[in-house]
């Protein structure tokens, strides 16, 4: 039996989710998937037992680790600083640079080393590689990667623009050009990832050329509980009138702020409900999300020049037609015409009348256009796919001759 199939891994701070995918073939098919909850709080005592319950799981359905079909384990891990800016054969050494970006990442990388680990552990003899948040964001030029700060200081501590989401921004810039029938190469895209966390980025012929996210996950757009972008001298201020200590507010403009400051709900549903009776505070915690995307949005423009496609990803851009009809409301002047029936038309009903779908991965599509037939820029919806992307990197990876290593992530065809 040859080996095509790859673990993916995404270890957090309190849970691990996976997924077998089968690359046979580059197809991507889901063997298997799932999610350990609450890590460090009753039966799962750590990391390690929620990684010995994922083999456990995947042993009962006939698919354990032990297999010899299993190729490789590729892990998420959110910060690759300026060191790893493509997919990494995990070594002892990868693992120590991992660890040395901590600091950067003091929320994220222990719980994605920590998951690295056990996984060596329990298949020491296994290719394992290292997929990086940041890396696809690594070809930002410095004009955009660089704080208008004290360079000797930033060059001392690592503060720059790293950007995050890069692997949902790589798949879905891709994924919109072959929705649209276009040479990635060719197609200029701003991609709008709208989760519980949000960013956007401007991407020229595949290459990243800017990103809403900074030196960590709380610059840029509104999102559930960040706040994005904000005159750093608010924190100052806070600290002088209010006395707040650096948790403090590091904890309100993380955990507080954003949706669910703004109205008491992250969850853009709730939020939409909330406005359908007439509260105030929902429609104005909507008005600010809406206005600071608007204002990326026209950046992101002016960043590229020319925009092929407008791409909405993740669980909002998916899912609320209101936000995008609001985010792409009245920019005829920029040439977006949004078809507002086709953008309000649920993907599984627009599915079933056929017409605008891409061909796409299994199961799925590549995503829907709902930009008006004459409109100068494509507007589309289309379903990110980390643990897809992720699973396509480390196999390349893998499955490479050395010498041709891709340099950069590299799509199936
Ligand atoms: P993350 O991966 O960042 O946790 P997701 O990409 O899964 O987040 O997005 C989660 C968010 O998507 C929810 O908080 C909710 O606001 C939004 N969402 C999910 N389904 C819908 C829907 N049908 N309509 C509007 N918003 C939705």
């Amino acid at each position: 039996m040859s080996a095509t199939r790859v673990l993916v891994l995404n270890s957090g701070s309190s849970s691990v989710k996976y997924q077998l995918l089968d690359m046979a073939g580059g197809a991507g098919e889901r063997l298997a998937s799932g999610i350990v909850e609450r890590i460090g709080q009753g039966e799962v005592a750590d990391h390690t037992a929620a990684l010995k319950r994922v083999a456990a799981e995947l042993a009962a359905a006939g698919l354990g680790l032990d297999s010899p079909a299993l190729a490789a384990v590729g892990h998420r891990v959110v910060h690759g600083g300026t060191r790893f800016t493509e997919p990494t054969l995990i070594d002892d050494g990868v693992v120590a640079a991992i660890e040395d970006l901590v600091p950067l990442a003091p929320l994220h990388n222990p719980a994605n080393i920590t998951g690295i680990k056990v996984a060596r552990e329990l298949r020491p003899d296994l290719p394992q590689v290292a997929v990086f948040d940041t890396a696809f964001h690594s070809t930002i030029p410095e004009a955009a990667a660089r704080y208008a700060i004290d360079a000797a200081t930033a060059d001392a501590h690592g503060v720059r623009r790293y950007g995050f989401h890069g692997t949902s921004h790589a798949y879905v810039s891709r994924a919109a050009a072959r929705l649209l029938g276009k040479d990635v190469s060719d197609t200029n895209a701003i991609v709008l990832h709208l989760g519980n966390g949000a960013s956007a980025s401007a991407v020229r012929g595949g290459v990243c050329v800017d990103t809403s996210m900074g030196l960590t996950p709380l610059e840029g757009l509104v999102m559930g509980t960040r706040s994005g972008d904000i005159d750093p001298a608010v924190i100052f201020h806070l600290s002088r009138v209010a006395g707040m200590s650096t948790d403090e507010t590091d904890t309100l403009l993380n955990k507080r702020s954003g949706l669910l400051g703004l109205c008491g709900d992250n969850d853009m549903r709730e939020i939409g409900r909330r406005m359908g009776e007439g509260d105030e505070r929902a429609q104005l915690a909507f008005d600010v999300y809406i206005h600071r995307l608007r204002k990326y949005v026209g950046a992101y423009f002016a960043v590229l020049g020319r925009v092929d496609v407008v791409a909405f990803t993740a669980g909002v851009g998916e899912n609320s037609a209101a936000v995008r009809e609001a985010a792409m409301h009245g920019l005829g002047g920029l040439g977006i015409e949004l078809d507002t029936v086709r953008n309000a038309l649920r993907a599984s009903s627009e599915g079933a009348s056929g017409g605008s779908w891409g061909g796409g991965p299994p199961g799925g599509s590549w995503g829907r256009l709902i930009s008006a037939v004459d409109s100068r820029v494509a507007v589309a919806v289309v379903p990110t796919d980390e643990e897809l992307e992720i699973a396509t990197e480390t196999y390349a990876l893998v499955s490479a001759a050395p010498s041709d290593v891709p340099t950069a992530p590299i799509f199936r065809s």
